[in-house]
């Protein structure tokens, strides 16, 4: 079994998880089993209870971990689920040691950061350990950082230990100074010479960079910062993240690895990787889809919505561009303005009142126009609420989230959530099976009778008013085996309208589409082929 630490410097969001997430699955190409685990400096114990605007999405595992977003590339690219274990903050770690502390198992020692939150760390790295053949630790934040200090620290003396196999990669930044006409690599020789202050030489240097390095200074960053020449490679911006397994392999990195660890590999299968770039780099259409949220200024709030997009685009032979509409807007500027020339239109997940009843304009606008909609999770539940106001004529239908003393709350707190005051990790969390009407869309999408779906919600929809919007032409397509949870609805006679309460992104795949999202595109671009005809007849 071997380690791989992939650490961070000279700035963040270089993209480190994505690299990761790609390197793992070139090793998992080359039929090594991979596994990828996440530490995290930062002291929230989850990023369950950060706002999107912080630290973008928050990512669920099947087994109901709220996770940095980074674990959703990490499954993107394996296509193997993540754990509770494949993630740590170091919130999680300090909590940890404390609590050991207060129950008296450090038996009086004064409590340090070396070694007792060391020793956690390492804990951590070593622990629920199967049976994989290489494991990969991404460490979050970036080298020079005071929180990520522990951290490093422990894999330092894992490192010094000549029993354990490890790699250490370190991704590094190369800006480029228009001015000088020059890429500039004194950031990166800096930050190598931190990362070697607190005794950890980095094996391979990963270097980020805009445009292409040329050979010659990848020599002179070798040189500098004492890595092999033939050890540094690039990360040039690629206009697809799918590129990036490939973009990697050509230069190497992945025999590098190999070589350096001393394992024997075979070489890797990428033809499922070249077939997605194909389908990618050659759509016969372009599809527009608006996402009307209210994180909607942050890039990556919606991470996973877009690239669930960007697979049911691969499948359906299409490019999706989506635009982001801020929920705000569309009441003061109206829907047909803001929702212009979009083939399909997403309400996402979200907390909260604002923005809410622009969502249910959009919504509604979506029905009306017969434009396709798919629901996520506050946005089946405000289907709900348009589908009640607008339909059923029950003008004061609301949401118990936003309106506690509706008279008709169609979506209201779950049982078990009577009571909950602490916010941390304590919604209905990970993966519950969901049955499948017979002869619905949904049914007909995922071509079977029970699926598993991902949650992340306290509110649901009250089932007192089922029958109701069954009168209506509302299908509820998906529900909890027992019957009593509803977890999509479709409306019958429009081209898509279907809503769910669960997080379809959250297991979409660049090899295996969504079946919603591939049936919610492939109905945006049927709508669109609609449109064009009509308008040759006309
Ligand atoms: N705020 C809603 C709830 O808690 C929806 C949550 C979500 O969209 N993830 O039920």
């Amino acid at each position: 079994m071997h380690f791989v630490f992939i650490t961070g410097g000279v700035a963040s969001s270089l993209g480190k998880g994505i690299a990761s997430a790609a390197l793992a699955t070139l090793l998992k190409s080359r039929n090594f089993r991979v596994r990828i685990r996440k530490l995290d400096p930062y002291l929230n114990v989850d990023p369950g209870t950060m706002s999107p605007y912080q630290h973008g999405e928050v990512y669920v595992t099947d087994d109901g971990a709220e996770t940095d977003l980074d674990l959703g590339h990490y499954e993107r690219f394996t296509n193997q689920s993540a754990k509770q274990t494949d993630s740590i903050s170091s919130g999680k770690i300090y909590s940890n040691v404390l609590s050991k502390e207060r129950k008296g198992d450090y038996l009086g020692a004064t409590i340090q950061v070396i070694p007792h939150v060391t020793n956690e760390i390492k804990s951590f790295i070593n622990s629920d350990i199967k049976n994989e053949d290489i494991i990969i630790y991404e460490i979050g934040g970036t080298v020079g950082d005071i929180e990520s200090l522990p951290f490093l620290e422990a894999i330092r003396q894992i490192r010094n230990n000549k029993k354990i196999s490890s790699a250490l990669i370190h991704m590094t930044y190369i800006p480029y100074l228009s001015s000088a006409d020059e890429l500039k690599t004194k950031p990166t020789q800096h930050s190598v010479k931190e990362l070697r202050s607190i005794g950890i030489q980095p094996d391979f240097l990963l270097c980020r960079a805009e445009r292409e390095i040329p050979s010659d200074l990848l020599r002179k960053i070798a040189v500098f910062c004492n890595v092999p020449g033939d050890q540094v490679f690039q990360a040039v911006d690629m206009d697809s993240i799918y590129k990036i397994p490939l973009m990697l392999h050509q230069q190497g990195l992945d025999q590098s690895l190999v070589d350096n660890l001393n394992i024997w590999a075979r070489s890797p299968d990428l033809r499922e990787w070249y077939s997605i770039i194909e389908r990618l780099d050659h759509p016969k259409q372009n599809i527009k889809i608006a996402i009307v949220g209210k994180y909607t200024d942050v890039v990556d709030s919606y991470k996973s919505i877009e690239e669930a997009l960007v697979h049911a685009g691969i499948s359906n032979e299409a490019a999706v561009s989506v635009v982001y509409v801020a929920a705000q807007d569309v009441i003061a500027k109206g829907p047909s303005v803001c929702l212009e020339g979009v083939d399909g239109v997403i309400v996402p997940g979200g907390f909260g009142e604002r923005g809410t009843e622009g969502m249910i304009r959009s919504i509604e606008f979506a029905r009306c126009q017969n434009l396709p909609f798919l629901g996520i999770c506050l946005g089946m539940q405000l289907a709900s609420v348009e589908v009640a106001r607008n339909i059923l004529g029950l003008h004061t239908a609301d949401s118990l989230e936003f309106a506690p003393e509706t008279t008709e709350p169609v979506i209201f707190l779950m049982e078990e959530q009577k009571g909950v005051t602490n916010k941390g990790g304590t919604m209905r969390l990970g993966s519950y099976p969901c049955v499948l009407a017979k002869s619905s869309k949904a049914r007909e999408a995922y071509g079977k009778d029970t699926v598993m779906e991902r949650h992340r919600h306290r509110y649901e929809f009250n089932s007192q008013y089922r029958s109701r919007f069954e009168e209506a032409g509302v299908v509820f397509s998906g529900t909890s085996p027992d019957d009593k949870l509803v977890e999509i609805f479709e409306l019958q006679g429009h081209p898509w309208f279907v809503a769910c309460q669960f997080h379809p992104e959250l297991v979409s795949r660049p090899m295996g589409a969504h079946p919603l999202f591939k049936g919610f595109v492939f109905a945006a671009s049927k709508k669109k082929q609609d449109k064009k005809s009509t308008r040759h007849t006309e």
